[in-house]
């Protein structure tokens, strides 16, 4: 029998398949004791899963490619390293089960990496997920990280931070869901990326048997377990019908009387590239280039590898704006060699451009390899810093990019309530704004964007947004300078002419978003958006601010 689910939809589509779900970590196996009997037989197991995990890894790897290859083919060496099979195989003939004498030996053999120097403390991470694997593997449970599926499925997750999804198969994810995370998460961010369904913040998404088959409408948030043929064709016949209103609409972003508002795309790094210029992005409004930064947990990129992957995005937009922010770490995004590990609260701690301060050798290679990258290229290069407070911040960045001589508009996320409310100030010492709504929201309601359970206070609609929005773009008006939005809220059509209309210069998204943005915006006058803004503003909540921006689009 078909059941409904209600979450929050945050990317587009209907995705109908199986339910597959992310691993989660490894339970401690009690420790009981086996008659001596079955230890040959213990110890063959051991011997298989171990077999098992370590060709699973290289499998792995050799689908990856590049420097995740170099990492899962040595977890598989760790895996199989015979001092730990020995040490198992020697606690298993003591008693232990496979599970426990895998689980110990990891144990033993962790305290001493973990005090055998720092570069080998770092690989503690790696040795821990062998362990997981292996032990998972012996319990007969889910691998922890992504699903093994040769099959597409629909994944379900508490949540998903970057690391975890840099091996995801994007051809054989259908859609996301998740418990947790609100619009603004990196959930979310990477559903719009790949350009698949995804509904997030669903209570009870853990509880979904594996292999239930269900489908996900990504507009809506709506979830139908074990659809019956009717749901099926209802929900892909409205799938169809929205995407043939979207190839209608093409050309730059502009309202129905051709104020234009360029349409950028949001990008991790070359592989988002040929997904934006499909698309018909006029340009890169975020290029996050903290991705680069994840695969190493010890040091930043080397110069020359950043200058080769800058340069491919940059490439992309011949003619266009490319507009980089500097690396974003801490928070949710932390880095081992830069984010202090001891913050009692780390979204409020040393993060963003606060982190680049204290590390201006960090700061220093990305801005060179920057002006490297964009040598003899005709593109408009715009460096944008995230998490400036205040014009103290914006004047160390803007220095610290015209010491490394780079030539580019240098601008600042306004993501802190500060920066939106003092904006004037700030734009003394930068040539653009650019609106990181995801943080300026968690910043201003206290919500904290990776919490499922405060998503409500994360919407992007909420009144008190949309009036630092307003403040901010009045403020570049008023200079003569633009203010773009780079955060979801862009991605939300009817939200994109409400921003317009608060004077907002660019709107800027993950690629599969644009089309719908597009359309939108041509459907409707500068006039319309300004009214559609002045009422949502005039209300006291988001759902009532939607309400009323849709009414005055409607012309009801
Ligand atoms: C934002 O905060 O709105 C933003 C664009 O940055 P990120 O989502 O990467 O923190
Ligand atoms: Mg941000």
């Amino acid at each position: 029998m078909e059941t409904t689910l209600r979450g929050v939809g945050v990317s587009h589509g209907v995705a109908i398949g199986q339910v597959r779900h992310m691993g989660t970590a490894v339970l401690e196996p009690p420790a009981k004791q086996i008659p001596a009997e079955e230890a040959e037989r213990e110890q063959g197991r051991a011997r298989q899963a171990v077999e098992a995990v370590a060709a699973d890894l290289i499998a792995r790897g050799n689908l990856a490619g590049g420097e995740a290859q170099a990492v899962l083919e040595a977890q598989a060496l760790m895996a199989q390293d015979p001092e730990l099979i020995a040490d198992v195989e020697r606690r298993i003939a003591v008693g232990s089960t496979a599970e426990r004498a895998v689980y110990d030996a990891f144990a033993a053999y962790r305290a001493l990496l973990a005090n055998a120097g720092e570069y080998l403390a770092g690989r503690v991470a790696d040795l821990d997920d062998v362990r997981n694997r292996i032990v998972a593997r012996l319990l007969g449970v889910p691998m922890p990280g992504v699903p093994d599926s040769d099959e597409p499925y629909v994944l379900i997750a508490r949540d998903l931070a970057p690391a975890d999804t840099a091996l995801l198969d994007p051809a054989l994810v259908l859609g996301f869901v998740t418990e947790e995370g609100g619009p603004t998460s990196h959930s979310a961010i990477l559903a719009r990326a790949l350009g698949v369904p995804a509904v997030v913040a669903l209570p009870g998404a853990g509880e979904l048997a594996e292999g239930t088959v269900i489908a996900v409408d990504g507009s809506t948030g709506d979830i139908f377990v074990e659809p019956g043929d009717e749901r099926r064709a209802q929900l892909e016949r409205a799938a169809a019908e929205r995407k043939a209103a979207l190839s209608a609409a093409t050309g730059p972003g502009a309202t129905s009387d051709g104020h234009q508002v360029p349409l950028l795309a949001n990008v991790g790094g070359p592989a988002d590239v040929p997904a934006a210029v499909e698309a018909g992005a006029e340009g890169v409004g975020l290029f996050r280039t903290e991705f680069l930064f994840l695969d190493d947990s010890r040091e930043a990129p080397a110069e020359e590898k950043q200058v080769e992957a800058y340069r491919k995005v940059l490439e992309a937009f011949p003619e266009g704006r490319v507009v980089v922010r500097v690396l974003d770490a801490g928070a949710d995004k932390p880095l081992d060699f830069l984010t202090p590990a001891d913050e009692p609260n780390p979204a409020l701690g040393v993060r963003g451009l606060r982190t680049l301060l204290d590390h201006p050798e960090v700061l220093r290679t990305q801005l060179t390899a920057l002006s490297k990258a964009a040598e003899g290229l005709p593109v408009h290069l715009e460096v944008m810093a995230p998490m400036v407070a205040d014009r103290a911040d914006a004047k160390a960045f803007a220095d610290a990019c015209r010491e490394a001589g780079l030539s580019a508009k240098f601008g600042a996320m306004v993501e802190i309530p500060s920066a939106a409310l003092r904006a004037r100030s700030i734009l003394r010492e930068v040539e653009f704004l650019s609106l990181g709504t995801n943080d300026l929201a968690q910043y201003t309601f206290a919500a904290d964007r990776q919490v499922g359970a405060v998503s409500r206070l994360q919407d992007p609609w909420q009144p008190a947004l949309l009036d630092l929005v307003a403040l901010a773009a009045e403020a570049a008006g008023a200079e003569g300078k633009s203010c773009g939005v780079c955060g979801e809220a862009a991605s939300d059509p009817l939200l994109a002419c409400v921003l317009t209309g608060l004077g907002v210069t660019s709107l800027s998204m993950g690629a599969a978003s644009i089309p719908y943005v597009r359309a939108t915006l041509a459907k409707y006058t500068l006039a319309q958006c300004r009214r559609a803004a002045a009422a949502a503003r005039a209300t006291d909540s988001a759902d009532e601010a939607r309400l009323a921006a849709q009414e005055v689009l409607s012309g009801e």
